[in-house]
């Protein structure tokens, strides 16, 4: 097989391909490969999905989130409480609350996350934007839910320190036992967590007399 000369369509595209993060040359070609050789009516669909995506999908002028025109279908939503705001990393984070069923409140979708590795970078989230949706707004009470990871963990941080002085009540998601799990089986990370999180179920009573 002879290499692609620099400049030509294939080294474009190769190079196009690596837009995507943790995309280096070695999986770039494994996708040209895939969309010039075996598949190329998925890759005219991707070409036309993109271009259409490019052209009808922004951003939600109150939460942030994808949507087409300037306001989402939750936002718009007259029967959610706007009293309570939850603060997600990705639209899929959205997603996996609605499934849910356990928020009826609004969202932010910060959009990334802030990294620890390099230096606190808040250049991947939101939180101008943030701040102009919590001015002037009914918001009372706002859930962090970022991940358990350690993006998820400094992004929280910043959050709970740039909102500190303001008067929401603040909460971030509870760390503990997956559902339908048995001990043994939940890595220790989980299980510590679930100890120190522990729920109250009955105050400590006086001993009988
Ligand atoms: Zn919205």
């Amino acid at each position: 097989m002879s290499q692609a000369k620099d400049k030509d369509a294939y080294s474009a595209l190769i190079q196009a391909l690596r837009v995507f993060p943790n995309v280096g040359v070695k999986t770039a070609q494994r996708m040209a490969h895939t969309l010039l050789q075996h598949n190329r009516e998925g890759a005219a669909e991707l070409l036309a999905a993109l271009d259409n995506a490019l052209q009808q999908v922004g951003n939600c002028r109150h939460c942030n989130t994808f949507c087409e025109g300037e306001e989402c279908t939750i936002c718009a939503d007259e029967q959610r409480d706007k009293t309570r705001l939850m603060i997600v990393h990705m639209p899929a984070d959205i997603a996996a609350m609605e499934a849910a069923h356990c928020h009826d409140g609004l969202y932010f979708v910060l959009m990334g996350s802030v990294s620890p590795t390099q230096n606190m970078d808040l250049s991947h989230v939101a939180l101008e934007k943030l701040i102009a949706r919590l001015a002037d707004s009914p918001v009372q009470e706002i859930i962090i839910a970022t991940s358990f990871t350690a993006e998820g963990d400094a992004t929280a941080y910043i959050l709970t320190e740039l909102l500190k002085e303001q008067p929401y009540k603040i909460s971030r998601l509870a760390r503990g036992m997956p559902l339908g799990s048995e001990l043994e089986y939940v890595d220790a990370g989980t299980l510590a967590q679930a100890v120190y999180e522990r729920q109250l179920l009955q105050e400590k009573k006086d001993a009988p007399c």
